[in-house]
């Protein structure tokens, strides 16, 4: 036998052992069934059947009051935001299992299907407690998502006397992704926030213009696009064509975050214009260990998306000097 296959029995066996085991000990909800959480629940599904909110009706109908819709037996055992910020206690058979999951490569995983059994309606004051084992784990098997395994898992729900409420079997598929799993198309670089100040400037970049608005009153140019002169406060103004040529005024070297639509290392750079006025760009067409402060640069364009071009400078070539 290889070393592969004893390797593989091994873990068969290991994944296997948590067959019937149980993920989660019993563990009471947070809060006894109440009305409130059944006025937001069924006023968030849209159900207006009287016999969950009515207690008049419920006792015109021979009931005691009224009932907990039943599919929202789940519901009483979450525990809302703190699941989000701390690990629930006594889940630590789960995250052992993943992790021997993750162990085998299949570190994806999707829901396939729930089947809810009930065995009685809840009335405000029961207090649920789930508990949840493993039912079953499948051998691998060849799916379009990739080869995985089905774990089956079944709550158990019981009331704060330990009768049986409800079962839920919840069934995973945990799958090792394909190379062949379709890549997903690169989104998109942030729209810029047009408005009627700034427009131009993207509408110029669109035919490979470099421009900076300029005072018509005292001529002189700004950057960022603005409705009113900095220096005189006149209203009005128009565009001259910048040269082209700059220097890096400053830069930093972006890592993270990191958005799909960019690559990386991002050379992010202030560069000042040959006309006076700075604007921040990309750089391009050089390493950033290359980069240096005050290093002229030469204005490139970027056709990001038909919708979006963008000017960016690359270090003026030798030649150029
Ligand atoms: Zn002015």
């Amino acid at each position: 036998m290889s070393e592969h296959a004893e390797h593989g029995d091994d873990y068969e066996k290991r994944l296997q052992a948590f067959t019937g085991g149980e993920l989660s000990p019993l563990t009471p909800g947070q809060d006894p069934v109440n009305l409130p959480m059944i006025r937001h629940w069924v006023e968030a599904m849209g159900d207006t059947n009287p016999v969950y909110t009515d207690e008049g009706e419920a006792r015109a109908t021979g009931r005691p009051g009224v009932v907990a819709p039943a599919s929202m037996v789940q519901a009483w055992t979450m525990r809302g935001y703190a699941a989000t910020v701390a690990p629930p206690p006594g889940r630590r058979g789960f995250d052992v299992l993943v992790a021997l999951l993750e162990e085998g490569g299949y570190t994806s995983v999707v829901a396939t299907d729930s089947e809810l059994e009930f065995s009685r309606e809840l009335v405000p004051g029961d207090h649920v407690h789930v508990q949840e084992i493993v039912e079953s784990i499948s051998a691998e098997k060849k799916t379009g998502l990739g080869a995985g395994r089905f774990v089956t898992t079944l709550k158990t729900y019981r009331d704060q006397d330990g009768e049986l409420v409800a079962t839920q079997r919840w069934r995973t598929l945990r799958y090792r992704p394909t190379d062949s799993t379709p890549a997903q198309p690169r989104p998109l670089r942030p729209r810029p926030a047009l408005n009627r100040d700034n427009a131009f400037w993207f509408e110029a970049a669109k035919e490979h213009w470099l421009v900076v608005q300029r005072c018509a009153s005292c001529e002189t140019l700004r950057h960022p696009p603005g409705p009113c002169c900095p220096h005189c406060g006149s209203l009005e103004w128009d565009t001259v064509r910048a040269s082209g040529r700059g220097r890096v005024h400053t830069f930093t070297v972006n890592h993270h975050p990191r958005h799909a639509a960019f690559d990386y290392p991002l050379v992010v750079a202030v560069v000042e214009l040959a006309e006076g006025t700075r604007l921040i760009t990309n750089l391009t067409g050089v390493a950033p260990e290359d980069v240096t402060v005050d290093m002229p640069v030469v204005l490139d364009w970027l056709d990001a998306d038909p919708e979006l071009s963008l000017p960016v400078f690359r270090p003026v070539a030798t030649e150029d000097h």
